[in-house]
């Protein structure tokens, strides 16, 4: 007899811990699969040295209880990988989610029956399940991107990719490592790897901005005074765009209206406070490309005072906008470059051509390595959706739907896929915003919206065209106020050869939120809602 659940959650990440909460509060039976042998998805892959979050850990957390928020003790202002692992255990005990967690189970497709309004669920190991609701918390970054650089296979040393580190410890001592990739990934695990290995060889293709993150035990003092509030921290949270960091506010100034001088004191100010601030330092950096070519410039100079090799210093000087691939925030990264046994390897300029038995080739020549470490991040937003066989009504493949790229009402549902459910898919806020948050609003959003469902006699609910089709013009207009689509970044999908370029995450929060309180206050306008029976 097949098994049948209200709900199935597609990942025991942050956000599927939280819908399966969620779905639980609304009266539900549900069943969560998970592909790793443990909760906390993100961090429970990248395991990689120095792995920390770049969000403070005061706000990277849950909100949906308030005794879990004053119990919890935080160390750092950023939590390393392993603090957060921590938390996440805690929470699966303290909320006894293990017993509807399937670990080891990676979903292989989802097929909707439409006469019976219910999807099978059908998992790698070919077992089967029946679900009313189907709700996909697969990850944004958690479809690893390996780049197909041919002579692989051959060689002789490790390769490691930062999204899939080994649980044993890694041998790094007396090694000669190549890291591949300098986005956040890179940006943090470079200093930790220059750490051990004899010697360490950077492959970069596209300098990024990185921001000092200036981490440091956590103040006592503020954490104490935020869980005094913490419903009122939340809160002034939420308003920000980013959905976080409401105690630094943006200077709503134009760069264009202070002198020289003022702009320089203040950019100092901002880049003293570490982390992502520098970007609030002024209203307009992100909106008008001369502003923030300022601001590139004043980090560029901070990297040629940083790096005493002036050639090296120019090499890590990006030349694209900030912040329109995300800013990365590391400790001691620029400084790990004036190390003796760290080389700064430029494959703009002479692309890597082959891996060798013993090392990797570039059109400027052999380097030989023993380890070799890929920091080249993931097929985001998309690549864990279309990963698994997803079949709409009429057998539609969501893949067919998508080849132009991905196309969402609200970030959380498809048209032609009655009773799924995306979380912070393509369309919400998402990347764009401190994960916990918008987590958080899809999770208790969905949870509502199931609760009214079955409150009112509902077996189906699904996105309308007409209304995927405005959300999709209103995504591209918004996002087109800012410089974000300005390069190639993976907002784009330009990280992965072939994907279509769509700009994927919905920009500012606040107004996101609002739209879907809206929505849901008017009856799930936008939304089919077919009644039992009907
Ligand atoms: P990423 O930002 O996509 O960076 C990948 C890097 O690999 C880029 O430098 C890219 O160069 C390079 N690369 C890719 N393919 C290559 C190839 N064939 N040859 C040479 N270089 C290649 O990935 P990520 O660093 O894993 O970060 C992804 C996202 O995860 C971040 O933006 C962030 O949202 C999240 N993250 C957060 C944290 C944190 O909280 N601290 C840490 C890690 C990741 P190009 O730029 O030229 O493509």
């Amino acid at each position: 007899m097949t098994v049948s659940f209200d709900v199935v959650v597609v990942g025991a990440g942050l956000a599927g811990l939280q819908m399966l909460h969620q779905a639980r509060e609304a009266g539900l039976s549900v069943r969560v699969f998970e592909a790793g042998a443990g909760p906390g998805g993100t961090w429970y892959w990248n395991r990689y040295p120095g792995a920390r979050c770049d969000v403070e850990s005061l706000e990277y957390s849950y909100q949906f209880s308030e005794e879990l928020q004053q119990e919890w003790e935080w160390t750092r202002r950023y939590a390393s990988q392993p603090e957060i692992l921590r938390y996440v255990d805690h929470v699966v005990e303290r909320f006894d989610l293990d017993r509807d967690i399937q670990y080891d189970t990676p979903v292989a497709a989802l097929t909707y029956d439409e006469p019976a309004c219910r999807w099978t669920v059908r998992t790698e190991a070919g077992d089967e399940v029946v679900a009313r609701f189907v709700v996909l918390a697969a990850g944004c970054l958690s479809s690893v991107n390996m780049p197909d650089i041919p002579g692989r296979e051959t060689f002789s040393g490790e390769i490691l990719h930062t999204a899939r580190w080994p649980h044993e410890p890694v041998e790094l001592s007396g090694k000669r490592v190549g890291v591949v990739g300098t986005g956040s990934s890179g940006v943090q695990v470079i200093p930790a790897i220059a750490e051990e290995a004899k010697e360490l060889y950077v492959f970069q293709r596209t300098a990024a901005y990185t921001l000092p993150a200036r981490d440091q035990p956590l103040d006592p003092g503020l954490q104490a005074a935020v869980k005094a509030d913490y419903a009122g921290f939340r809160a002034r949270n939420n308003a920000m765009a980013t959905a976080g960091l409401s105690r630094y506010p943006t200077n709503p100034s134009s760069v264009f209206l202070v002198s020289a001088a003022e702009r320089e004191a203040a950019f100092e100010y901002f880049w003293g406070l570490g982390g992502p601030l520098l970007l609030r330092s002024f209203g307009d950096l992100m909106s008008d490309a001369a502003a923030n070519e300022l601001v590139a410039d004043f980090i560029r100079g901070k990297i040629r005072r940083i790096v005493k090799d002036p050639g090296v210093a120019e090499l890590l000087s990006p030349k694209q906008p900030v912040g329109c691939k995300r800013v990365c925030v590391g400790t001691g990264y620029y400084e790990t470059f004036n190390r003796p046994h760290v080389r700064l390897v430029d494959v703009a300029s002479a692309p890597i051509e082959e891996i060798t038995p013993d090392g990797m080739r570039t059109a400027a020549g052999t380097h030989g390595l023993d380890t070799i470490v890929f920091a080249t991040g993931f097929d985001a937003m998309t690549g864990a959706l279309l990963g698994i066989d997803i079949r709409g009504r009429d057998a539609l493949p969501l893949k067919d739907v998508w080849a132009d790229g991905p196309r969402t009402y609200l970030g959380l549902g498809v048209p032609g896929f009655p009773n799924l459910f995306t979380m912070t898919g393509p369309g919400s806020p998402s990347v764009l915003t401190n994960m916990l948050v918008a987590i958080h609003q899809h999770a208790t959003w969905i949870g509502d919206c199931l609760k009214y469902l079955a409150d009112h006699g509902i077996a189906a609910i699904e996105a309308t065209p007409e209304a995927e089709e405005a959300w999709g013009l209103r995504v591209n207009e918004v996002a087109g106020r800012t410089l974000f689509p300005s390069c190639d970044s993976w907002y784009l999908g330009a990280n992965i050869p072939g994907k279509k370029r769509v700009f994927m995450p919905f920009v500012g929060f606040p107004a996101y939120a609002q739209t879907c309180a809206e929505v849901a206050a008017g009856g799930y306008q936008g939304f089919a809602l077919t009644r039992t029976g009907t």
